[in-house]
């Protein structure tokens, strides 16, 4: 079978051995990708049409309990100044997204113990009652159930939760042995269990990722059926572990996202601010091959540089309305538009 014959069968079958995703992931010369693009740029415009989905990201909180050796906000990073938004600034986030359109608003954060279960369902409930016809995503790590059903009750609508890798060996390598992959597991079934849309993903060429780990990760998602999946490339950060590590392939990620575009039609696939990092135009090579999502950040700008996960975060310094009207360019410069609408998965 050829390359172009598996790009067929991948879009008619949504399926593929583990050789021949190994073979997609890694085996394509230029012109195959971009035929792979072609095809994953149709069934997204068959599904979602034209329109984008913006998320207004209100990263509300840099103060984490997890010490992941990739994240520069990660617990040992001493050269970071921490920051924590009030309830009251996170609501007036929400509330200037609102103004310029946003209809989803992402509440992510290192692990805070600070917004316990019942402030965090307050500034849910407050953000809820003031924009009824908003959804608000959560992406705060891994909590208990009782606080998630709590969230969810509240009127939290979807979470984001990176499984980051599907293999044992490759997470150990990552994370310290406090973590575990069979808890971070758990915690996606039981949200989706709980009604939650949710949201897994994984870097890109994090350290030690080989293809094999992607092909499980491919696997893992098959067995979730997430509405949504969160990739990007890896990229260092002088105060981790990882400081002297390459980062991932930005073509490689573009292949992953027109991938999961053909595997999981009706997915909802941002085009992340890593992808625009590693590459002045990535975002728009991300809609180009089947993202249909896009996250401008909504936090104070005082605070953007501190939620620095990797080196060279781009907008960091720009006003939230400078984001959006930015983007909104970018978008229309690939031929589509962004939507004022929640945005919600076709996945059921
Ligand atoms: N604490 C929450 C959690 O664990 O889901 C949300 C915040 S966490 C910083 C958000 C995501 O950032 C992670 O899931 C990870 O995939 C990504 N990330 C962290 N460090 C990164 C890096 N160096 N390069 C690219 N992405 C990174």
């Amino acid at each position: 079978m050829t390359n172009m014959d598996l790009i067929e069968k991948l879009e008619r079958e949504k399926n593929l051995t583990d050789g021949e995703f190994v073979r997609i992931i890694e085996g394509l010369s230029e012109r195959e990708s971009q035929a792979l693009f072609a095809r994953a740029r149709a069934v997204r415009e068959r599904e979602y049409g034209k329109d984008v989905y913006i998320r207004g990201l209100i990263e509300f909180s840099n103060i984490c309990r997890n010490d992941c050796y990739y994240c520069g906000i990660r617990k040992s990073n001493a050269n970071l100044e921490r920051y924590r938004l009030t309830p009251e600034e996170i609501v007036s986030c929400a509330r200037e997204g609102y103004s310029l359109g946003f209809r989803t608003f992402v509440l992510q954060s290192g692990e805070d113990a600070w917004f316990t279960e019942s402030r965090l369902a307050d500034i849910i409930r407050q953000i809820k009652k003031e924009f009824p016809d908003c959804a608000i995503t959560l992406s705060v790590g891994e909590r208990t159930r009782e606080e998630y059903e709590a969230w969810f009750e509240a009127g939290a609508d979807r979470y984001l939760l990176r499984h980051e890798t599907a293999d044992e060996s490759h997470y150990r390598y990552l994370h310290p042995e406090t973590m575990s992959l069979a808890h971070r597991k758990e915690c996606l079934y039981t949200l989706r269990e709980i009604g939650y849309q949710v949201g897994a993903g994984f870097m890109v060429g994090s350290p030690g990722q080989t293809v094999d780990n992607l092909v499980s990760d491919i696997r893992f998602l098959q067995d979730l059926k997430p509405h949504m999946i969160g990739i990007g490339p890896f990229l260092t950060h002088p105060d981790t572990p990882f400081a002297d590590r390459e980062n991932g392939s930005f073509s490689r990620t573009l292949i992953l996202l027109a991938t999961l575009r053909l595997l999981f039609p009706g997915v909802l696939l941002p085009a992340t601010t890593a992808l625009g990092t590693i590459a002045p135009d990535g975002r728009e090579q991300g809609l180009l091959a089947g993202a249909n999502v896009v996250m401008p950040n909504l936090s104070p700008t005082g605070v953007r540089k501190k939620y620095e996960l990797y080196a060279n975060k781009i907008c960091t310094g720009e006003e939230s309305a400078q984001c959006k009207n930015c983007l909104n360019l970018r978008v229309g410069s690939v031929g589509y538009k962004l939507a004022v609408s929640r945005g919600d998965s076709r996945i059921r």
